[in-house]
């Protein structure tokens, strides 16, 4: 199999001259792109920088960011993407766990860089004049380089990304070139991208899914438009003036999108792919967007860090709920929940865990030096998601939330997902999140979590859940109203946090009034 820079030299030699990355007024030809990739290479070699290296980045998603990576495939670096919100003392445990050798960072970073014990014995290459080096990154792309050769082949690591570490430290996944090129390829195809497709670039590049928008573009000659950070009225300033062709989010980001003022006022007649990944989709928001964007391919990709696709389905808005069948490259199956290996299958219908066969051509092989948390996750050749889900008659398979936030009431098994797309279809409801409270008489009680759009009290969501033939053991028997539904850096929802009681109430009346 290719590595990941030829692949990059190949996208070149198809069409030097089609347009490869947008950031602001940044436009970069494939042809142009690789000059600066090529000098950015000369740069690592300049600072001694060696294979097998890792590089870890605290950026946004700029072209700078994007180059970076490119440029670790062609030197055989690591690229160490981490969240460039990251706190001084969290930056120590990455630059320390990953054994970092330098590392890049901007402004919004460069307060937590400058004051981490570890940052000062590093190189350290910093974007746009920020403070705390002079390692200026425009300077080490200014000078010439001749095109870069790519020094590894498709067996050596491409990169390492970070799991978000809801519950312990984050760990490491390091991936080879094969597994990030397959993964790449498998989205292309999965989502039937076309050459000059193009994606807005607004996932982060320290998330999987924002990696897989930049390999997939580049493999096929399409175009990343950059979004430093999500801001929605600006998501749709550029879906318009770019004519992005495709997008790929986490729900929550496309719920910002179609419940924003901009949005009816917004051109969004290029978008014909609509593709989530991350979390599931409320049945409202399946519905919203299909209407909004009526799309040509609508994809409900379910996937993670370790193993990029699990499964997909092609047409999310048909069947809600559903995750279609498994990846191109991937066999999975649904085992009995606390199951010793992955042989002990679940019945049709019945819920367990979801498993995914280790052997696929988009999976990791294990985590970065935790043995302890291989032996967790990885038996008899599979990967144990720890995401619990039941595959329907149809032979489809549906992700019902985390084992971890199975609700155990009275002896049923709850699972948070079906109750929250029930609930998200209340008009008064604007996002809901459910979770299970600790209860004395039932082990746990259901509580569903609500952020309001409009006035709506317990009684009546009650009554709605009775009428929409939501099984009566698992109808919420407490609601929370909140102002915000906690969310991870990417969008998704910390269900612990709800359960750790770590939320905002929603104001009462009267304040809320006073706020106006
Ligand atoms: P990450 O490694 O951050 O991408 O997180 C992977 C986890 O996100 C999975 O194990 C699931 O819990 C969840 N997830 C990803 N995609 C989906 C999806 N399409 N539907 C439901 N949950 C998802």
């Amino acid at each position: 199999m290719l590595d990941l820079g030829t692949s990059f030299v190949a996208s070149v030699a198809r069409d030097p001259k089609a347009l490869a990355i947008v950031d602001g007024d940044i436009r970069l030809s494939y042809r142009a792109w690789y000059e600066k990739i090529s000098a950015l290479v000369a740069a690592f070699d300049g600072l001694g920088l060696k294979p097998g290296d890792h590089l870890v980045t605290l950026l946004q998603n700029n072209w700078q960011a994007a180059t970076l990576h490119w440029a670790c495939q062609f030197a055989g670096i690591i690229v160490t993407p981490v969240n460039w919100r990251a706190k001084n003392d969290e930056i120590d445990f990455y630059l320390d766990n990953a054994e970092a050798r330098a590392l890049a960072y901007q402004h919004v970073s460069a307060t937590a860089v400058t004051t981490a014990k570890g940052a000062g014995k590093l190189p350290r290459i910093a974007l746009d004049g920020a403070q705390g080096t002079d390692l200026d990154f425009a300077q080490l792309i200014a000078a010439k380089a001749a095109d870069a050769t790519p020094r590894v082949d498709a067996e050596a690591w491409s990169l390492m990304l970070y799991t978000s570490g809801t519950t312990s430290r984050p760990k490491g996944v390091p991936r080879r070139h094969r597994a990030e090129r397959a993964a790449a390829v498998a989205h292309v195809a999965q989502n039937l991208y076309a050459p000059g497709e193009r994606t807005l670039g607004v996932m982060p590049l320290y998330h999987t899914m924002g990696v897989r928008s930049l390999l997939a573009m580049s493999l096929i000659g399409g175009v990343f438009v950059c979004l430093p950070q999500f801001d929605v009225a600006r998501a749709l300033r550029l879906i318009a003036a770019e004519g992005a062709s495709n997008l790929y989010l986490v729900p929550t980001l496309y719920h910002d999108l179609v419940h924003h003022a901009d949005f009816a006022r917004t051109d969004v007649s290029s978008v014909r792919k609509l593709g989530f990944a991350g979390a599931p989709m409320t049945d409202a928001l399946l519905q919203k967007l299909d209407a909004a964007f009526r799309p040509d391919l609508f994809v409900n990709h379910y996937g993670s860090t370790e193993i990029y696709t699990f499964t997909i389905d092609q047409k999310a808005a048909r069947k809600p709920g559903s995750a279609g069948r498994a990846g191109i490259n991937q066999m999975i199956r649904v085992v009995r929940l606390g199951a010793k290996s992955a042989e002990e299958s679940a019945a049709p219908g019945e819920e367990g865990e979801i498993a995914a066969l280790l052997a696929g051509d988009e999976s990791f092989e294990g985590y970065w030096r935790r043995p302890d948390a291989d032996a967790a996750a990885i038996r008899g050749g599979w990967y144990f998601t720890g995401d619990t889900g039941y595959v329907d008659a149809d032979g489809d398979f549906f992700v019902t939330g985390r084992v971890d936030d199975l609700i155990i009431t009275g002896g049923e098994n709850v699972s948070p997902v079906e109750i929250e797309s029930c609930l998200s279809l209340h008009p008064a409801v604007a996002e809901v999140a459910v979770a299970g409270l600790p209860d004395q008489r039932w082990g746990k009680i259901v509580c569903a979590f609500v952020k309001r759009r409009a006035a709506v009290e317990a009684p009546e969501l009650d009554a709605y859940c009775r009428s929409s033939g939501l099984a009566n053991f698992k109808r919420p028997r407490r609601y929370e109203f909140v102002a915000e539904i906690p969310k991870s850096p990417v969008g998704k929802l910390l269900r612990r946090k709800l359960v750790a009681g770590e939320y905002r109430p929603e104001a009462p009346v009267s304040q809320q009034g006073r706020n106006a």
